[in-house]
């Protein structure tokens, strides 16, 4: 019984921004992408949009087949230290670097097409989560125990969707208010692809995001944070609209 019990907790625990997080990155970068993004990705997709398949590789985790994706949904960047590559753990920065890079080819199948757009989308996503650039101590905060208006959970999952699902948007609410105070010329200077500079910038929240008292963590924490986390989802939904922009041009 005890194994039953941690094998589901750790396997929920390897989830990222929740649901309602990825879908709001998805439909921020939908409404960013270019025509010829769009109409790329729709030849790739059909009938369907970013926030609605933004989920996929979280959801296939269950299904041995894909055992072997687990580590491509974060990256590992030791305190004082550069990114050192995917020994350092996590592949989530050289996936969507080969993804990428393989799309525009042209030599996929249209299931591996599919996929690997699904799973540039949700990477992409993730690595705007400060805690899935994980320090290499801790599981990415999993590790990390606290307490959430009273309940027992980690900081990894505060991050992922406590602090998000608190705000009682939906996906679609969310990511036009966080969008709304964005002047055009704002919104593209948004639009970098650059992958380092936003992994770098979730890392660089780690002294804000640790920042956790004796943790037991409710409405001080999210005065303290609502900005950043809203402040990560806008830029996740700004750097996978350029990304997808660059790979389909
Ligand atoms: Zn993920």
């Amino acid at each position: 019984m005890r194994y039953l019990i941690t094998l589901l907790i750790s396997t929920s625990m390897l989830f990222a921004w929740g649901k309602t997080g990825h879908r709001i990155v998805g439909m921020i970068a939908e409404e960013n992408l270019t025509p010829e993004a769009k109409e790329q990705i729709a030849g790739i997709l059909g009938h369907t949009d970013l926030a609605r398949i933004s989920n996929w590789p979280d959801e296939i985790k269950s299904d041995p087949k894909w055992d072997h994706t687990h580590d491509w949904h974060y990256c590992t960047i030791f305190d004082g230290k550069e990114y050192e590559g995917p020994e350092a753990g996590g592949r989530a920065i050289q996936k969507v670097v080969e993804f990428s890079d393989l799309l525009p080819k042209g030599v996929l199948s249209d299931r591996d097409q599919k996929n690997i757009l699904c799973f540039i989308v949700h990477i992409v996503g993730d690595l705007h989560q400060p805690l899935h650039v994980g320090n290499g101590t801790d599981r990415g905060g999993n590790a990390v125990d606290v307490t959430w208006f009273r309940d027992s959970t980690n900081l990894h999952s505060v991050w992922d969707s406590k602090m998000i699902d608190h705000m009682q948007y939906s996906y679609t609410e969310y990511a036009q208010q966080i969008q709304l105070a964005l002047t055009d010329e704002e919104k593209a200077g948004l639009l970098n692809p650059d992958i380092m500079a936003y992994v770098s910038a979730s890392r660089a929240a780690h002294g804000q995001v640790y920042d956790i008292g004796d943790g037991n963590l409710s409405w001080k924490y999210i005065y303290k944070n609502r900005e950043l986390m809203e402040d990560r989802l806008l830029r996740g939904g700004f750097h996978l609209a350029a990304v997808l922009n660059n790979i389909f041009q």
